[in-house]
């Protein structure tokens, strides 16, 4: 067991303050994504997509008609009007899902519903509202002649095949998430079962002797976990999957346990928050130190600067920051675009807006990210901090919509001011 303070010191001057988009870079680069699975098509939304999808059909199949009406060749009603009426034999009856025998010669015609086959011979459809049987032709019986007062172009009102999509397209491209409509043509090209990337597991862990479960009664310096929560959100609303391992007390023995639980269970890496500052019941470290690698300890942000990596038993683990914001910052700053990676997603840029800033701020020196409501105005975005930011003060993580970035070496940046402000719930 590493010696409290004394020991912490010394490591301290081993590590270094990493800047962030180092770390970013060197956490990052420990990730890749994940392996292959296949999900039926109803399980699909919001997965990503793994494989090229290349259609083996055309969209539509067949030509068919775009509405309710009758297949005609296109030279019979050529010369159809109001006072030309053109009049035409109905030689067959064609509602969807069935397949036209005959075929349309001179004079004829056959009634067509929506989506139905253009039956061989027709070259056009005639609007029902363009002839003498009018929309009343719903449900009644097929008439024997049909009376057309207006023309039809060839190729009117029908659907040609491979219209929306042809035999040999590239429809959808791997490290797409998949949208309702994606899915949606998926089932049109008939496939069932999507080839999608694994989501990975993250288990989650609340190391803390002063924690407690929100619903027991609350002890003398006792505090509610919360972290758990907010990281087991974060993973899943991101697309993983949370493997919640609870409240684990300060104990190195108690950690692994916890720890060899979730690799157990499969876990593709492990997040914990708190136990990783300088100090004596500090077990998140220790741990990795004795038992695993650490690689990574102590960034050049605020809030968040102890955040800790390395590996357990070779699983990649995030050592977030105790301190509710900072565990959340340094989800969003380190372990969201790791999850990303694994997903098989792309890393998109992160969405910012300028904006002008109706209160200074002191930074440390330290890349900064503050709590901040940015509103949009005439002129442009304008922002100011939401109360305190200590970075146990969740409350200003709940008033807020935007992290203010003040670079790193910068520390102050007067009122009226613009900065960089981060939407990471989006505008
Ligand atoms: P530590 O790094 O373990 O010393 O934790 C730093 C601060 O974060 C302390 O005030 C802890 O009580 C607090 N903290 C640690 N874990 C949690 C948690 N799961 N929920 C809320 N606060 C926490
Ligand atoms: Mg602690």
């Amino acid at each position: 067991m590493p010696g409290g303070y004394a020991h912490a010191k010394l490591m301290s001057s081993q590590f270094p303050l990493t800047p962030i988009a180092e770390a970013q870079a060197r956490l990052l680069a420990e990730f890749s994504q994940l392996t292959v699975e296949t999900v039926p098509l109803a399980h699909a939304i919001g997965r990503v997509l793994a494989e090229t999808i290349i259609s083996q059909i055309d969209l539509p199949a067949f030509a068919n008609s775009s509405m309710d009406g009758f297949a005609v060749r296109a030279l019979d009603v050529a010369d159809a009007g109001d006072k030309q009426r053109v009049t035409l034999k109905v030689i067959a009856d064609i509602p969807a899902g069935t397949h036209p025998e005959g075929r349309i010669g001179p004079g004829q015609a056959a009634r067509i519903m929506t989506g139905a086959p253009i039956p061989e011979g027709a070259d056009a459809v005639v609007p029902v509202e363009d002839t003498d049987i009018g929309i009343r032709s719903a449900g009644v019986d097929v008439p024997k002649i049909v009376q057309v007062h207006r023309p039809a172009a060839s190729g009117a009102n029908l659907r040609p095949p491979g219209q929306d999509v042809c035999k040999g397209d590239t429809v959808l491209t791997p490290g797409r998430r998949l949208r309702p409509q994606d899915v949606g043509v998926l089932a049109m090209l008939g496939t069932s079962q999507i080839p999608v990337f694994r989501q990975p597991r993250a288990g989650i862990l609340s190391p803390g002797d002063e924690l407690l479960p929100p619903g027991a009664p609350i002890e003398p310096g006792k505090i509610y976990d919360a972290n758990s929560y907010v990281l087991r959100g974060l993973v899943t609303q991101t697309g993983g999957l949370a493997l919640p391992l609870g409240i684990i007390p300060d104990d190195f023995a108690a950690v692994r346990q916890s720890l060899d639980e979730a690799i157990e269970n499969g876990v593709d890496f492990l997040l914990s928050s708190g136990g990783v500052s300088v100090g004596a019941f500090d077990f998140v470290r220790a741990v990795l130190e004795q038992a695993g690698e650490l690689t990574l300890w102590r960034v050049n942000m605020r809030p968040g600067k102890p955040l800790a990596f390395g590996r357990y038993r070779g699983v990649p683990y995030f050592g977030l920051p105790g301190n509710p914001v900072s565990a959340y910052v340094g989800f969003q700053v380190f372990v969201k675009p790791a999850l990303i990676k694994m997903m098989g997603l792309p890393q998109l840029p992160r969405l910012t807006r300028q904006v002008r800033l109706l209160e200074a701020i002191e930074s440390d020196g330290r890349e900064s990210y503050l709590r901040a409501y940015a509103v949009r105005e005439a002129e442009g975005w304008v922002a100011s901090l939401t109360g305190h930011q200590g970075s146990g003060n969740l409350r200003s993580l709940v008033q807020a919509n935007a992290l203010v970035i003040v670079p790193a070496g910068v520390k102050h940046v007067p009122a009226g001011s613009q900065a960089e402000a981060w939407f990471f719930d989006g505008l």
